[in-house]
């Protein structure tokens, strides 16, 4: 046996999981779609002040309603698994070790599903967020899912690998940038980049979906009879993004842009009544939408 350091890093992973027990089930919930099925891995959680979700004093009632009174918010991060017997399909990474203390577990709720990262075949992000986007290198900056092919909306990773937009973007963005570009940078080489309604793997779709990122992508995955809708930060919360889903959140990058594709992707749910799965939507994130008046509400699937 060849010893790499990759190897290594996965025995010294493995051992850790060990001594871990008893082993708590990290895999939230699973939809079943004909030969396919989705999975959602728990890659933690994020800790951000309540003005990530809006600084609007209309915004506030809302939240009570939904029990939320503090000055922070601790959004779950769902990462989506898609296995259809060929391809083993990855939607974001998570946050990997550098962001968060909360957030970065995905390994282990991959290894409570049984899946290594070398049995994923794709990489596919919604956006270039830290949360989304950092778990994609290993401790030595090498990709962590080495055996897959890794996707990006052009638009979104046109935006994070131009380093002038650590000039341009908001301060409380910087780091965003600077580590977007660090990563995006290193996979350069191996990241395929495509268009909005591009079919990017068979019974994948990809639907542009800006706003909270200036490339934020959603994806439509049909088998046979069988789809589901993967929203990403599209639709960011399930209070008042469907309370209130014209209201400005404090969590996208063009607060309007967000609103209006955010009408309209409520709408467009509503009306197909497909499940989704919302990133940091509750209960392993997945759902659906159901109209509530002029708004929506959102319906866990379990
Ligand atoms: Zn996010």
């Amino acid at each position: 046996m060849k010893f790499t350091r990759r190897t290594i890093l996965r025995g010294a992973m493995a051992a850790g999981a060990m001594s871990a027990l008893p082993r708590l089930s990290f895999a939230a919930t699973s939809l079943e779609m004909g030969s396919a099925r989705i999975d959602t891995l728990s890659d933690g959680n994020l800790v951000l002040p309540l003005g990530f979700v809006s600084d609007n004093p209309a915004a506030k009632p809302i939240l009570e309603r939904y029990g939320i009174t503090g000055d922070a918010v601790e959004p779950p991060c769902n990462v989506t698994l898609y296995r259809d017997g060929t391809n083993t399909v990855l939607f974001d990474v998570g946050s990997g070790n550098d962001f968060m203390p909360t957030a970065g577990k995905l390994t282990e709720a991959m290894d409570a599903l049984g899946v290594a990262p070398e049995d994923v075949t794709h990489v596919v992000f919604t956006h270039g967020h830290p949360d989304h986007l950092w778990g994609v290198l290993d401790d030595f900056d090498e990709p962590f899912f080495f055996n897959a092919q890794h996707m990006m909306g052009k638009s979104e990773f046109d935006y994070w690998i131009d380093p002038a937009t650590q000039d341009s973007i908001d301060d409380g963005r910087k780091t965003f940038a600077a580590g977007a570009l660090r990563r995006l940078e290193t996979l350069q080489d191996q990241i395929a980049t495509f268009g909005d309604g591009e079919e990017i793997l068979p019974g994948i779709m990809a639907q542009m979906t800006p706003g909270h990122t200036p490339g934020h992508m959603s994806y439509q995955v049909k088998n046979g009879n069988a789809q589901a809708f993967i929203i990403g930060d599209a639709i960011v919360n399930h209070y008042l993004a469907f309370a209130a889903p014209a209201m400005a959140a404090g969590s996208d990058q063009d607060p309007d842009l967000g609103a209006t594709t955010r009408v309209a992707l409520l709408d467009q749910l509503a009306s197909e009544k497909m499940p989704i799965v919302g990133f940091h939507l509750p209960e392993g994130g997945l759902g659906h939408v159901e109209r509530d008046g002029d708004a929506y509400r959102y319906v866990p699937e379990v």
